[in-house]
């Protein structure tokens, strides 16, 4: 199957290490936000999340959402956008297809609106967790409505309803596989813990490297390589600390026994730096 894939950084914040490893700095650092453009041969042009957008500004102007702006202050310039970096690249926004939704959290779904005729996959659990919270709720979910568009949910192809396959012997840490495009080329699983039904995703691409991304399993690299926990606080705003901590030991295990496997956390600057030297193809 010849895919392509090509990685972006849709703006990024800032926040203190510590937070996001234990025994790591207080010293604040900058968590890019990625996103990708998966070029599929049939299904055309996939984006797996999208990043900030500007959207994100005006949502957290008002109070309680004003909380997550100041606990994860953003930074996106003017062209930063998924809309806008794909149009640099050449591809128009009516021209993407799909959309695979990690989560919800502001920082994944930012730029869902730019994208008028994508369909959008995600887990039902994930958008079922947190379609209807609002206010205070809302503000612990990291989930800001305002992003969605009007008609999200008809524009929305639950995972659930795909076809399950048994994955193949190297990812079998996760009992479930579900084959998005019947055709074995993206393989969704379940991550959860930080949200409720995470969606991380295998493939392969044209040049036979495998990848996996995990969303926000864990914000560093050191994390599943060392399976290091964030600090105790970084439980609150997640899900579930327990399945937290089970998700990412899998990941730990799955990249011991497949060191070749590039698994590819949103927010890490590391990973980041060495996906940008990748040639755009
Ligand atoms: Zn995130």
């Amino acid at each position: 199957m010849s895919i392509q894939v090509n990685f972006f950084q849709g703006g990024y914040c800032t926040h203190p290490q510590a937070m996001v490893i234990r025994g790591g700095k207080w010293k604040t650092e900058t968590f890019p936000s990625l996103f990708a453009l998966i070029s599929h041969p049939q299904a055309g042009a996939i984006l797996f999340d999208t990043g900030y957008s500007q959207r994100f500004f005006p949502e957290t102007r008002k109070f309680p959402f004003q909380l997550y702006a100041l606990t994860t202050p953003v930074y996106l310039q003017a062209g930063e956008s998924a809309v806008e970096q794909l149009q640099q690249h050449g591809l128009e926004p009516e021209a993407v297809q799909y959309i695979i939704i990690s989560h919800f959290h502001a920082d994944h779904i930012g730029g869902l609106q730019d994208f008028p005729n994508a369909k959008f996959i995600c887990f039902q659990s994930a958008y079922q967790a947190v379609k209807s919270l609002r206010g205070i709720a809302a503000l612990k979910a990291g989930f800001l409505a305002g992003l969605l568009p009007s008609n999200f949910e008809q524009r929305t192809i639950f995972v659930e309803q795909t076809d399950t396959i048994s994955l193949p012997d190297e990812y079998s840490i996760f009992q479930t596989g579900f084959d998005l495009f019947a055709d074995g080329s993206l393989i969704a699983v379940e991550l959860p813990g930080h949200a409720t039904g995470q969606l991380g995703l295998f493939f392969t691409d044209v040049d036979n490297q495998s990848y996996f991304l995990i969303a926000d399993a864990c914000w560093l690299s050191r994390a599943y390589q060392e399976f290091v926990q964030p600090h105790p606080i970084a439980n609150l705003i997640f899900a579930n600390s327990r399945d937290y901590v089970d998700t990412l030991h899998k990941i730990h295990q799955l990249h011991k026994s497949n060191p070749n496997l590039k698994i590819i956390p949103t927010h890490c600057r590391d990973t980041w730096m060495q996906l940008k030297k990748l040639p755009y193809s």
